[in-house]
């Protein structure tokens, strides 16, 4: 079975020097001081136009992120490969509005699903929706306010770059995720998400909505999914995430005067998330489970389900994975025993990617038991290592 406490295989991957600089880089994360200091230095030296790339690039960057390109992604998806973890290669420019902006991101998405249909190592794609529109366009179209006539356009033309993107993958034939973010925006990119799994699931599962489970109607919403996909024939692709933005969701619903729509409790999303993996799994003949999440039990539960209804470990409509550097005891104690792991490995230019890390900082700040468990596991590593070369020595 699974054992998550193994370290050798969780750290195969990296040599002593990466160890100690995970090390390093975690004890520093741990710290939300030094965390917030070197955020705000990192934003003042942008502002000044101080360059940055040589302080950010081999540490946290080189952490988290796999490079400024695809190419430059390519020789960590060969050594995570090595070890059967695969890779989702994630553009993760966030924020851009314009409309050169939204085009060279559809340029640089369709491109990373071109990418992924060549490679066995890399068995999704991965967008982020809000990259394709206006913020604006997205708030008013989910609030069903009404919309002017120029942004009645670009809501449509929102749709038709969403299309672009899943036709290809449809016709390369790679699995594409669609990442979710602000709940504000959620509506009309579900709206959007499902006439695609229409149009392009109706053999498979190809078009993977998120469904973001700290969120307190979506297990609801999900089961209604469910329902239309089954009445309409279509497959249902569904990437399970808890959640990255609470502490935003919570301060707007506050500020703005509305139920905050996020689980008061974490207990409350741990059941809600666990309870949307056992439902979708009891539904497996329409629903394919993308398991995205660093929590132990929640991959266990949907490894042990697998177990005990005898599915193939490789069977393609189930997936665990998780953010690259992060949880690797996870990844790779799985790949070993033989379930479909893959990790999210971002890429893009430092300047570009610099919200992604902070965001990356901030989680391994506030998740305290997080930030602790890789530190614990890569002391345990060390000290394994050794151990190993001290009897080595005895041995000689
Ligand atoms: C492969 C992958 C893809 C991802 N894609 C997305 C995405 O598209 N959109 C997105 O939003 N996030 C995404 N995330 C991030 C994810 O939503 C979580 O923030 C992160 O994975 C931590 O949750 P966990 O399940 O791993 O672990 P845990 O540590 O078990 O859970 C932490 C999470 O629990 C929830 N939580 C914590 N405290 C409370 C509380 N007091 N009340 C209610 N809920 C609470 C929050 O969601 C928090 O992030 C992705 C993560 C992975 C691994």
């Amino acid at each position: 079975m699974i054992n998550f406490k193994n370290t050798e295989i969780a750290f195969a991957s990296k040599s002593d020097r990466d160890i100690i600089k995970a090390r390093i880089l975690y004890g520093i994360m741990a710290s939300p001081f030094i965390t917030k200091v070197a955020k705000s230095l990192t934003q003042f030296a942008l502002m000044i136009h101080f360059p940055i790339n040589w302080i950010v690039k081999p540490t946290i960057y080189n952490l988290f992120v796999g490079g400024e390109t695809i190419e430059e992604c390519a020789s960590r998806v060969e050594t995570l490969g090595k070890y059967g973890v695969k890779s989702i290669l994630d553009y993760s420019v966030e924020g851009k509005e314009n409309i050169e902006d939204i085009e060279k991101a559809l340029a640089e998405t369709l491109k990373s699903i071109e990418n992924a249909g060549k490679y066995d190592n890399i068995p999704f794609a991965v967008f982020k929706p809000t990259a394709f529109t206006t913020s604006v366009v997205l708030t008013k179209a989910s609030a069903g306010e009404e919309l002017t006539e120029e942004e009645k356009k670009e809501a449509e033309n929102f749709k038709k770059r969403v299309e672009t993107l899943c036709r290809r993958a449809y016709e390369v034939d790679v699995p594409v995720l669609i990442d979710a973010e602000d709940s504000w925006y959620q509506n009309f990119i579900d709206e959007t998400v499902e006439e695609m799994m229409i149009k392009f699931n109706k053999e498979k599962a190809v078009v993977f909505n998120t469904w973001q489970m700290y969120r307190k109607d979506r297990l609801e919403h999900l089961k209604k999914s469910y329902e239309k996909a089954k009445e309409k024939g279509y497959f249902l692709g569904a990437k399970f995430v808890r959640g990255a933005y609470m502490e935003k969701e919570r301060e707007r619903a506050a500020k703005t005067g509305y139920e905050s729509p996020i689980h008061e409790t974490k207990k409350d999303t741990d059941k809600s998330y666990n309870d949307a993996l056992r439902f979708s799994f009891e539904h497996r003949e329409i629903i394919s489970i993308f398991n995205g999440t660093h929590n132990e039990e929640s991959t266990l539960l949907l490894a042990d389900l697998m177990e005990k209804n005898n599915i193939d470990k490789k069977d393609n409509r189930f997936w665990f994975s998780q953010l690259y550097g992060m949880s690797d005891h996870i990844s790779f104690n799985l790949a070993a025993a033989g379930y479909n792991a893959a990790k999210y490995l971002p890429y893009g230019p430092v300047k570009h990617v610099l919200p992604y890390l902070f965001r990356r900082a901030e989680e391994n700040t506030s998740v305290k038991g997080q930030t602790s468990r890789e530190l614990m596991l890569i002391a345990g590593e060390i000290k394994r290592r050794k151990k190993i070369r001290k009897e080595m020595k005895e041995k000689n």
